[in-house]
């Protein structure tokens, strides 16, 4: 088959937040920057993004970035990089402020300056009080920042490749990356796209669970292409769940409800978090208040006729905060439950929500890999930012409001390190055609036909293998199992067939390809979890349950070729301030 090809000085995958804003920067240089999608741009997950975007702004209560930084380190249970903590914080006003200037159209105080709730795990004066640092269009901010940054790359003249999905990178013999090998999903159609430099911005993988707050594309692709180019995934036994998701269904309940003055009941009418986080209350951060609920329920105190999950009320807030400050949570439970939530509590359980790991990277978006006995070698031509990255900001356990802000400070200084590198880079280099042959190989299994087991029953398992394996709690004998189950459904894969073969919009070759995707992600998340015998942020174990600095102050990373695991430690040397060294972490 004759294959098209195109050629560009930057190809960037994923067109949320993280690509948009690199792409934003790429534009306006005047690099060529061809943007590949595989849904239209502003239906990337960032669009659902309800909170804000932190920045110590001070505009409702005093603050400063190194607050900020405090409150992030302390977040991530002391597992984040200090100098990329650091920089983001330095840099949050002013990426913020582009925004504002860039059309979103953020909540205003009555002074006009740009409103700022509350969110969990901010603090002032490191650690005391509570600081209103998330900076919110309503209860849709994402959609306002991706909506403007998607018109931004549109005056700047970005090219777009709108439902295209991304198979596999190009790599050359000396492990330069040279592109990628993307389809069309409207023909079916292969295209080989060349280029320069080569920006992972695929977002996250909320499809390893069963239920989750993610939409339906999150299954992780970037980050598995990068496995099979012999990348390692960072941290990924570090998954958050978030505390409230509607129960039974999953969706997102933001904790700007909290924020706003809501606060969590269990089966009693009590106030819970009053026990497990006598300061922060129903604001500590989110990996204490999902365990503070599952506890609640193991307990027997949940709400409902089977005691499955706890109430979020906000209704003692009245009609017009509900309606002006939260009216997409208000939209959701209409939809989904029925309930007016001026009126009536909110029925919450949390909810697989978001990766911490990812693909190693530095603060300029650079790719990096540990050598044997020397420092960290960047893959040439190669960066990745936002979800999908792994910087590392948010080690153990992210803030909410951080992954906004974590998207637009990486995905800016990305592009900014990819313009430094094309005026030193100026020619494209020879394609590897085996390399591309491997690609093509990729899609062209699903081919195959004849019978077989379907994309959705081995899709179905692997959630449930995750859920009942990788949850909140964890524990040795349990994560075996999981790892054991993994591997048996590994073998399943070979046999999985396509009922249609056929090219034009055929979706189901999409979720063939995504599945194979999300099991080489599930693996990276069960190993290193059975790895990590410690309790340390979001990853919590029954059998391990405390922290334990002296051997596991370290960041893991799994190679998918024979299951790897490796270990690399935790940069906690700032760039100019004084460290802050782990502590007893208390809300
Ligand atoms: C419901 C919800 C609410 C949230 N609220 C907040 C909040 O208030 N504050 C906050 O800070 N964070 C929030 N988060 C987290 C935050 O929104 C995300 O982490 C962030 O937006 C991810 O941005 P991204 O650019 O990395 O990826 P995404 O926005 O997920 O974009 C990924 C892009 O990659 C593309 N892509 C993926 N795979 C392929 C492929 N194979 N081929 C081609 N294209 C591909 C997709 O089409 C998409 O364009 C929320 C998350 C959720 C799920």
């Amino acid at each position: 088959m004759k294959l098209s090809r195109r050629r560009f000085d930057t190809l960037i995958l994923g067109a949320g937040g993280a690509g948009l804003r690199a792409s934003l920067q790429l534009a306006e240089a005047e690099a060529r920057v061809a943007v590949v999608t595989k849904v239209f741009p502003t239906r990337s997950h960032t669009v659902a993004a309800q909170g804000g975007v932190n920045a110590a702004l001070a505009n409702v209560s005093p603050d400063n970035w190194h607050w900020h930084m405090y409150d992030t380190v302390k977040g991530s249970d002391y597992l984040g990089d200090q100098d990329a903590i650091e920089y983001m914080c330095r840099s949050a006003s002013r990426v913020v402020y582009e925004l504002e200037h860039f059309g979103v159209p953020f909540s205003r105080l009555e002074n006009g300056r740009i409103y700022q709730r509350a969110f969990g795990g901010q603090s002032q004066n490191f650690g005391e009080g509570q600081a209103s640092r998330t900076c919110a269009a309503a209860d849709r901010t994402g959609h306002a920042i991706l909506h403007s940054l998607y018109q931004q790359n549109i005056r700047a003249k970005t090219h777009f490749f709108d439902e295209f999905f991304a198979i596999d990178l190009i790599k050359d013999d000396e492990g330069v990356i040279l592109g990628a090998l993307v389809l069309e999903i409207a023909t079916g159609e292969p295209l080989l796209i060349e280029a320069k430099t080569t920006l992972i911005a695929t977002g996250g993988c909320g499809q390893l669970y069963r239920t989750n707050t993610n939409a339906h594309i999150n299954t992780g692709d970037g980050m598995a292409m990068a496995l099979r180019a012999g990348i390692p995934l960072q941290d990924m036994e570090f998954f958050q769940f978030h505390p409230t998701g509607i129960a039974g269904k999953g969706m997102l309940i933001t904790e700007a409800a909290r924020g706003e003055g809501g606060y969590l009941i269990n089966g009693k009418g009590e106030r819970f978090m009053e026990r497990y986080a006598p300061n922060a209350k129903d604001l500590a951060s989110r990996d204490v208040v999902s365990r503070a609920i599952f506890t609640e329920i193991r307990e027997g105190l949940g709400c409902g006729p089977d005691k499955d999950h706890v109430l979020l009320k906000v209704d003692h807030l009245g009609k017009e905060v509900v309606h002006k400050r939260l009216p997409g949570i208000r939209d959701l439970s209409r939809t989904f439950l029925h309930i007016d939530p001026a009126k009536a509590p909110i029925p919450v359980f949390p909810t697989a929500h978001y990766v911490m790991g990812g693909i190693p990277s530095d603060r300029y978006g650079q790719v990096v890999v540990p050598v044997r006995n020397g420092p960290e070698e960047v893959i040439p031509g190669l960066y990745a930012a936002g979800e999908c990255a792994c910087v590392s900001i948010h080690g153990a356990n992210r803030l909410g409001g951080n992954s906004l802000l974590d998207i637009l400070v990486f995905g800016r200084s990305a592009g900014n390190r990819i313009i430094e590198y094309l005026q030193e880079n100026r020619y494209h280099r020879q394609m590897n055609d085996a390399g591309v042959e491997k690609a093509m190989a990729r899609l062209q299994r699903w081919d195959l036909r004849g019978e077989g087991e379907t994309v959705d029953n081995l899709r179905t398992d692997l959630k449930q293998v995750m859920e009942e394996h990788c949850g909140v709690f964890r524990n040795e004998d349990v994560m075996q199992q999981g790892v054991a189950e993994l591997k048996r459904l590994r073998e399943r894969l070979p046999d999985v067939r396509l009922r249609d073969t056929s090219s034009v919009f055929n979706t189901a070759r999409i979720e063939a390809l995504e599945l194979e995707n999300l099991m080489d992600i599930a693996m990276a998340t069960m190993m290193a979890a059975s790895a990590r015998k410690e309790s340390r942020g979001a990853h919590s174990r029954v059998d391990y349950p405390d922290r334990d600095d002296i051997n596991w102050m370290k960041h893991s990373l799994y190679y998918l070729e024979a299951d790897r695991l490796d270990f690399k430690p935790v940069r906690t040397r700032p760039l100019s301030v004084e460290s802050f060294p782990p502590k007893e972490r208390v809300y």
